[in-house]
């Protein structure tokens, strides 16, 4: 029982299907922020549900790792073959099977990107609304239960998954959950699998809830003196129960990146940005009543269009956040990591989190999906230097200890993958080893995404 003995088994079943090559190894092996490269030891380019079923079920008998690979843009590691084995490309099976417009849903293979599904909607005047910064897979979406700026009013992939069909470790094909909007029939598998990284089934077909697109969209910016400010505007906005679309904050050192990046002239100050969905009287009147909140705690500077060139420019900084600050520190690694607390404890954890950050030395912008209490700060390191590294570990180290002080989580959205597995005990406690018992019970020879998630075994 070894990997060679289930690749080899593989190739003579699908001959050509699987690749030991350096450069498609590589391509598996590297991940968008700090862990080091870890190749697979095989490549397997999923085309269909049977032939995944048959590559799990060798993988069983083998005792081979497998590591369902999506578009690899997950920021913990997540996708990396920890323990070597097979990573599994399900980037092909990326057919929108069936649109089903008139009960707003749709069945999507899990190599469908969030951009190539909102493009087939477009003309049927529907969505689907989780927007990750990445153009991401659909089935890592749901693997990494992602969610984005859209999540304040449409919830993230917990609510939008209404089913899946998935591969269990043996190789079963199962389907959970279904087309109904809500069902009371037995334990609700669909959300046990969303969010479990790939450790507990491999998503083959997805059923995802739809949105309809709103009549009107404005967007709107706000300069505030302090993050403070800021945050009491977003909590202030959400107790008045004004239905936002997206509140993002980002801070004054994204701001100047941004500046510099596309040669704006924002004032150096922390922003809101803000988008509005509803008809065009109700977009107006949401405007004006968060721009009334907004000046009172000291908002500045507040533009507001319902134009969709003019919200672009207006959301501009905050799309390519990212990659302004990236720009602005060539040679320097990005390590992104999330956080979410009750949002009353946001301003705190946020300026207890950028203090940290000043008093270290490294730059570490901050932005985030502030309606939701979320927040990320881009930590950014010397590519080769321990010391920088070391910072950055203290310096998440203590963001989530303040976080699960504050009640809140380690991750909103990001997932565990390798860089958060040491906050689990403390997060979950005793619930940390039922987790482990569900994976014993599911996956009892650990081939799954084995070393994430649950405690090492
Ligand atoms: C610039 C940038 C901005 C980002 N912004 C956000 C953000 O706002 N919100 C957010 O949530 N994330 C964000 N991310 C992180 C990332 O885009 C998400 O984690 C995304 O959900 C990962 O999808 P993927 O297709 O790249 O999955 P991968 O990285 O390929 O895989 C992620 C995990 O899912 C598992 N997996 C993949 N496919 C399957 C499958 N079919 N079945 C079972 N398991 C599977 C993998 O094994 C792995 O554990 C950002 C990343 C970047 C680079």
């Amino acid at each position: 029982m070894t990997i060679r003995n289930a690749i080899h088994r593989i190739e003579e079943l699908f001959p050509g299907s699987i690749s030991t090559k350096t450069v498609n190894r590589k391509q598996h092996g590297t991940n968008e922020t700090y862990f080091p490269e870890i190749l697979p030891d095989a490549v397997f380019y999923a085309k269909n549900t049977k032939e995944i079923s048959k590559i799990v079920k060798i993988c069983h008998e083998e005792e081979c790792p497998l590591v369902a690979w999506g578009t690899g843009t997950s920021l913990e590691g997540n996708a990396l073959a920890k323990r070597g084995g097979i990573s599994l490309d399900m980037m092909s099976m990326d057919k929108v099977l069936r649109i089903n417009a008139e009960d707003m849903d749709v069945i999507v293979q899990p190599g469908v990107t969030r951009e190539q599904l909102n493009n087939d909607l477009k003309e049927l005047g529907l969505f689907f609304p989780v927007d990750p910064g990445a153009n991401a897979s659909l089935g890592g979406m749901a693997a990494t239960r992602a969610s984005g700026t859209t999540a304040v009013r449409y919830g993230t992939m917990r609510e939008n998954v209404l089913g899946l069909e998935v591969v269990l470790a043996d190789g079963r094909v199962v389907k959970t959950g279904g087309r109904s909007r809500k069902s009371a029939a037995g334990y609700d598998l669909t959300k046990l699998i969303v969010g479990s990284e790939g450790t507990l089934a491999i998503i083959t077909e997805l059923t995802l809830k739809l949105q309809g697109r709103p009549e009107a969209i404005a967007a709107a910016i706000c300069a505030f003196p302090t993050v403070d400010e800021a945050v009491q505007t977003v909590i202030q906005t959400i107790q008045m129960a004004i239905p936002m679309a997206r509140m993002e904050l980002v801070d004054t050192e994204t701001i100047l990146a941004c500046n510099e990046y596309f040669g704006e002239a924002m004032p150096p100050l922390p922003h809101l940005f803000l988008e509005f969905h509803g008809s065009d009287s109700s977009v107006r009147e949401q405007s004006e009543i968060v721009s009334d909140i907004a000046a009172s705690l000291g908002g500045s500077d507040f533009k507001w269009s319902s134009k969709s060139e003019k919200r672009n420019k207006l959301w501009k900084a905050r799309h390519h956040a990212f990659y302004a600050v990236k720009a602005k520190y060539p040679g320097y690694k990005a390590i992104a990591t999330d956080a979410c607390v009750p949002i009353s404890k946001l301003a705190c954890l946020i300026d207890e989190t950028a203090k940290d950050i000043r008093e270290s030395g490294i730059p570490g912008p901050i932005w985030g999906h502030v309606g939701d209490g979320n927040f990320h700060a881009t930590l950014l390191i010397r590519e080769k230097s321990q010391k920088d590294r070391k910072i950055a570990q203290g310096i998440i180290d203590r963001m989530c200890q303040r976080c699960l002080q504050m009640e809140g989580t380690i991750t909103g959205e990001h997932g565990i993958g390798m860089g958060k597995l040491k906050y689990m005990q403390q997060e979950h406690g005793d619930s940390w080893e039922l987790m482990s018992e569900i994976k014993r019970a599911m996956d009892p020879n650990y081939i799954l995404n084995p070393g994430k998630v649950i405690k090492s075994n």
